[in-house]
C-alpha cells in the first residue's frame, strides 16, 4: 500500500497555522522506498522538470542512507524541502511512475520531503579562489533562486536583487505557513547563500536601478525572474468596495506581514465574519483556509464544478475537511454595498457547463433567471495573476507578448543581448517546479553565453 503522511488533528489545525501534513516517519519512508521497482528506464525522472535521479535517492532511503539521498537530490534541486511540500507531483514524476497504472505511484514528494527534513542539510562549498564573472538575478522566487544557486555552483559571483524585504517570492508571501513553514524556506535559503549567492533585499530593479544600469555596474548577464504578481480583477460593479481584497494583498498581509500574529506583529488585517473567496486554484484555496484559521465563515465561489478546480487535489481535500463551503457553478455579477461603501452582499448567477473551451475545460454558461445573493462582509478575489509589469513597461527594447509575459528564445534569452528571463514572468502563473526548471535551464544558457563572449 502507498504510504501517505499523517495530518495534524482538526482542532489544532483550525486553531493554529501549524503545518497540516506531518511527513513520513522513518519506518514509513523505508517501507515506501521498498515499493520502488527501480525501473531501468525510470520514467519518473523525465516527469520531473529538474530531472532528479529519483530511483537512486529512493534506493538510498531504503538502505537508510538519508544524507547520501539528500546529496543526490541536491545535485539537481536546490529547494528539496520546498518541493517535497508544494510540488504537484501527481501531475509530474508520480504521474509518470509505472505504478500509477495500479493507482499506487510511489509517494515521491513525501520521500523527497522526508530526506530533506531528516538528513542534516549539507552546506555548499564556498569557493575561496577568485570568482568568475558577475551575474545579476532579479527576483528571489524559485526561478531566481535556482538560477542563482546553479550559477554559483559553476563559480559565478551572483547577486540576487529582490524588491521585498524578505527573500523567497511566492514561497514567502503567497504559500501559507500551514503548507510551507517559513523556517523550512529559511533553511533552504541558508543553503543557497552558503554557495556564495548574495541576496540584496529592498532592491527594486526597473526604475532608478535599471537592467541597463546593471551592465554598467559590471554584471555580464542578467536573469529576470520577477514572477506573476499582478492580480486579475472580476470587472464587476462594486469591486472597489471596502473589504474587497485581491488574493495578493490578503496573502501578503497575512504571510509576509504576519497579520495572524497580531498584536505580536503590529500589522493586522480587517476582515468580517462572512468571507467569500472567488476562484478555485491553489491561491483561492490558500486564502479560504487562511480565513478559516482566522475563525471566519468561509465560502468558496467557483463558476465551474469540482472536477475542473485547478488546485492540487490534496488542497481541495484539506479545504473540504476544514468545512469550507463550496458554492460551485456560481458566478458573481455585482457587489452590493452599504451607505459607507462596505461590501454587504454579492449578487450571483448560477452557471451550467457547456462545451470545452481553449483550456480543455467545460465552458461555464449562465442559467437564465437564476440570480441570487450571498451574504458577505469580505470578498477575496483569487481568479489569477498577470506578469509583474514594471520591468516589461520600463525596459527599452525588451519584447513583450500580448499577455504581458517577456519574450524569450529557446536559449532563455530575451530580445536584449545578455538579458535572460524565466519562471512566471515568461509563462504566466504556473508552478514552483516549472519556475525552477526555467531557472536551471537559464543558468546553463548564461554559462554558455558568457563563455562564448569572453
Ligand atoms: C498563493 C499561491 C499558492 C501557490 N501554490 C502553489 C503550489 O502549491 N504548488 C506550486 O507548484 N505552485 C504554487 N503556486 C505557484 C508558484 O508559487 C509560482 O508559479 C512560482 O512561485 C513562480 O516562481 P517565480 O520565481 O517565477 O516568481 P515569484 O515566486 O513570483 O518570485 C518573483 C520575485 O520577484 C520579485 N520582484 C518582482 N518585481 C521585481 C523587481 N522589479 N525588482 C526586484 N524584484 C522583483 C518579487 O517580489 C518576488 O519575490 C502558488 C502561487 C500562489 C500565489
Ligand atoms: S517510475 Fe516509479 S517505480 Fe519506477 S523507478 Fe520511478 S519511482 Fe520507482
Amino acid at each position: 500500500m502507498r504510504k501517505n503522511p499523517a495530518t495534524l488533528e482538526m482542532q489544532k489545525r483550525l486553531s493554529s497555522f501549524s503545518e497540516v501534513s506531518l511527513g513520513l516517519t522513518k519506518e514509513q519512508a523505508k517501507e515506501e522506498a521498498g515499493r520502488c521497482l527501480q525501473c531501468k528506464n525510470s520514467p519518473c525522472i523525465s516527469g520531473c522538470p529538474v530531472n532528479i535521479q529519483i530511483p537512486d535517492f529512493i534506493k538510498m532511503i531504503k538502505e537508510d542512507r538519508p544524507e547520501e539521498a539528500l546529496k543526490k537530490i541536491l545535485e539537481k534541486n536546490n529547494l528539496p524541502a520546498v518541493c517535497g511540500r508544494v510540488c504537484p507531483q501527481e501531475n509530474q514524476c508520480e504521474k509518470a511512475c509505472v505504478l500509477q497504472k495500479k493507482n499506487m505511484p510511489i509517494n515521491i514528494g513525501a520521500l523527497e520531503r522526508y530526506v530533506s527534513d531528516y538528513a542534516s542539510q549539507e552546506q555548499g562549498i564556498i569557493e575561496n579562489k577568485a570568482k568568475k564573472d558577475k551575474v545579476a538575478v532579479v527576483g528571489s522566487g524559485p526561478a531566481g533562486l535556482t538560477c542563482a544557486a546553479d550559477l554559483a555552483k559553476s563559480g559565478y559571483a551572483v547577486v540576487i536583487f529582490e524588491s521585498l524585504h524578505q527573500a523567497g517570492g511566492v514561497l514567502r508571501y503567497g504559500i501559507p505557513e500551514f503548507r510551507l513553514p517559513k523556517k523550512i524556506l529559511d533553511r533552504e535559503l541558508e543553503y543557497i547563500k552558503s554557495l556564495g549567492v548574495n541576496i540584496k533585499l529592498n532592491a527594486l530593479i526597473g526604475r532608478t536601478q535599471t537592467i541597463e544600469g546593471l551592465f554598467k555596474e559590471g554584471f555580464r548577464a542578467v536573469f529576470i525572474a520577477t514572477g506573476a504578481g499582478l492580480p486579475q480583477t472580476l470587472g464587476i460593479p462594486g469591486e472597489n468596495a471596502n473589504l474587497v481584497y485581491s488574493a495578493n494583498e490578503f496573502l501578503t498581509r497575512v504571510n509576509l506581514m504576519k497579520a495572524y500574529q497580531f498584536p505580536e506583529y503590529a500589522t493586522p488585517i480587517n476582515i468580517g465574519e462572512n468571507v467569500v473567496v472567488v476562484g478555485a486554484g491553489n491561491v483561492a484555496i490558500d486564502c479560504a483556509r487562511i480565513a478559516k484559521r482566522l475563525n471566519k465563515n468561509v465560502t468558496l465561489v467557483y463558476r465551474r464544478s469540482e472536477n475542473e478546480m485547478p488546485a492540487r487535489a490534496e488542497e481541495v481535500t484539506h479545504a473540504k475537511e476544514e468545512q469550507i463551503n463550496l458554492k460551485l457553478l456560481t458566478q458573481p455579477v455585482k457587489i452590493i454595498t452599504d451607505e459607507k461603501n462596505f461590501i454587504k452582499e454579492i449578487a450571483c448567477i448560477k452557471m451550467e457547463l457547456g462545451d470545452a473551451d481553449a483550456s480543455g475545460r467545460k465552458r461555464p454558461v449562465p442559467v437564465k433567471g437564476s440570480e441570487f445573493n450571498i451574504k458577505a462582509d469580505t470578498l477575496i478575489v483569487a481568479i489569477g495573476q498577470n506578469p509583474n509589469p514594471l520591468i516589461p513597461a520600463l525596459t527599452k527594447d525588451l519584447a513583450i507578448n500580448k499577455n504581458g509575459t517577456i519574450v524569450v528564445d529557446e536559449n532563455c534569452m530575451t530580445s536584449i543581448k545578455g538579458v535572460f528571463a524565466g519562471g512566471d514572468i515568461t509563462t504566466g502563473a504556473d508552478t514552483v517546479i516549472s519556475a525552477m526548471g526555467a531557472g536551471k535551464k537559464a543558468a546553463e544558457e548564461i554559462d554558455k553565453y558568457i563563455k562564448h563572449n569572453l
